[in-house]
């Protein structure tokens, strides 16, 4: 939305301030006529860029002062359009401290993960070694029984050999004594 320059009157040209005679490109719609609904006529020098013109005192020039408000440019941004804007400035760090928030809480969320996975791992890994302690004790037991299977016939055959001796000595004498 434009409206016609407050500052020259939609002329597109104004006097100088510094020499009324000559006529300059309107600064504050650099000539195009029409500016922004945004802005209005600058309240402190009443569109004129100055607060004070050149003017003669005691046969002295006296520049004239600069407004501050408006920088020379007789306009201003409306108060609805610094309002606007400040809302917009807050609703945009608002947005970014939001999303700084979702990011940490992803990250939060992500590390969670992690640790819940790896507490998993330590878990499992437990049970695999009480598992592997648990078939190591019972293969040691069957183990031991079979050594002892072994022994036992080990000696059930030393008894049975000196069984054999000695009946193959009794048989011996036996050929002998007949
Ligand atoms: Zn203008
Ligand atoms: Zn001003």
């Amino acid at each position: 939305m434009t409206q016609p320059c407050p500052r020259c009157g939609g002329r597109g040209t104004i006097s100088s301030i510094e020499d009324l005679q000559i006529t300059i490109t309107c600064p504050a719609c650099k000539g195009s006529s029409n500016i922004s609904t945004d802005y209005i006529q600058c309240q402190s020098c009443r569109g004129i860029g100055y607060t004070s013109t050149n003017h003669q005192y005691n046969g002295k020039l006296i520049t004239g002062t600069v407004c501050v408000s408006c920088n020379k440019l007789g306009i201003v941004k409306s108060p609805q359009t610094i309002f606007r804007e400040q809302q917009a400035k807050q609703q945009a760090e608002q947005r970014a401290i939001s999303q700084r928030l979702q990011q940490e809480q992803e990250l939060t969320r992500q590390a969670n993960l992690a640790i819940k996975q790896r507490d998993q791992q330590i878990a499992d890994l437990k049970q695999r070694e009480l598992l592997l302690i648990e078939q190591i004790t019972e293969n040691k037991k069957k183990i031991a029984e079979m050594e002892k299977l072994g022994q036992q016939q080990q000696a059930n055959y030393l008894e049975l050999l000196k069984l054999h001796l000695k009946l193959q000595e009794e048989l011996i004498s036996l050929k002998q004594t007949s």
